[in-house]
């Protein structure tokens, strides 16, 4: 017999359970209130009130219901998009500056924002907050004072030359990622890392899944350390983005997606830095994960060599030859090799 899908605590289990076969004397609070006695009650009253039955009478609506998925013994659930919608009121009075030199202290930028930028006699102050070793997010209340530090767009604090934009942190990279000629796998887990939603050791050790960098022994596994603060993926990086970026590129995280996106390259050299970055997040997981599951482990020559290789066949998968807005993004991939 099937009933509306609850499989876990059909009507006739819950009627044998009734019926004698658990041996425990009822719990009133199980009667008087179901959902504390499922989280807090022993498990023999499980017949009595499924845990999934009780999620489903007191959602509102199947958005509500959890969905649980265990990968490699760890548990994660999504939360329902409609809950994060609502999160635009905490973000919409930020301003997002990037710094073009080293940052200068906190202090520094707080007290010089709110001396330039607030208006005297107002209450209302600007806060700083670092989200990145060269990046502010500023809260700025104001509707007016936003638009008007926007419109000028480049700034100074303490002569470091500043770059103030709006704040929207799902689009903030979103050009690194969706760009026709990416490869979707690769996208998707870069999207992922990005968001810092891939589940480095940094982040399973809140539900007691202790990893360490399976590539140098570091006990804190993070984005940023596997992307590319870590020796070998750093190494790594080095060896497959060449000199695309006409310069040596910096092992952090945020310096790396700030260079690509700011910095002046042409349409060629942008479409080889995104696929190059895509393909090395993609692998570096990728091996990480072969490492911990399967023991082997390849040298950074291997792995670099097959980044190399998936990088020129989606060249070639392009027809860059017969395409005239790609034509020569084979031969600027061997230059920057060479
Ligand atoms: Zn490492």
């Amino acid at each position: 017999m099937r009933d509306n899908g609850d499989s876990v605590s059909p009507p006739a289990l819950s009627e044998a359970t009734a019926k004698g076969i658990e041996p425990d004397p009822p719990d009133d609070r199980s009667r008087v209130s179901p959902p504390l006695a499922v989280g807090t009650g022993p498990v023999g009253n499980r017949g009595r009130v499924s845990y999934s039955s009780v999620l489903v009478e007191s959602s509102a609506g199947p958005a509500l219901n959890p969905n649980f998925v265990l990968k490699d013994g760890v548990a994660a659930v999504d939360i329902p998009a409609e809950l994060l919608e609502d999160s635009e009121p905490l973000w919409k009075c930020c301003l997002v500056g990037y710094f073009m030199n080293e940052a200068p202290h906190i202090g520094t930028i707080h007290a010089t924002v709110n001396r330039i930028w607030g208006q005297p006699g107002r209450k209302s102050r600007i806060d700083v907050q670092f989200i990145g070793k060269t990046t502010v997010l500023f809260r700025i209340e104001d509707a007016g004072t936003r638009s008007r530090v926007l419109s000028r767009k480049f700034w100074h604090i303490s002569e470091v030359p500043l770059m103030v934009g709006v704040w929207t942190p799902e689009v903030r990279w979103s050009k690194l990622i969706w760009f026709p000629q990416r490869v979707p796998r690769y996208a998707f887990i870069t999207w992922l890392a990005i968001r810092d939603r891939l589940a480095t050791g940094h982040r399973t050790r809140q539900w007691g899944h202790v990893q360490w960098c399976v590539y140098c022994g570091e006990p804190d596994e993070t984005r940023d350390h596997l992307f590319f603060a870590c020796p070998y993926t750093f190494t790594l990086w080095l060896q497959v983005v060449g000199n695309l970026f006409g310069s040596d590129p910096d092992p952090d995280w945020e310096i790396t997606l700030q260079s690509m996106l700011l910095g002046s390259y042409d349409r060629l050299t942008s479409i080889l830095l995104r696929l190059a970055l895509q393909t090395s997040v993609y692998f570096i997981w990728r091996e990480r994960n072969d490492r911990r599951h399967n023991g082997t482990g390849k040298t950074v020559d291997q792995l670099a060599r097959l980044i190399d290789k998936s990088i020129r066949n989606r060249i070639t998968a392009t027809n860059y030859r017969s395409n005239q807005k790609l034509y020569g993004l084979m031969q600027i991939w061997f230059s920057a090799h060479l």
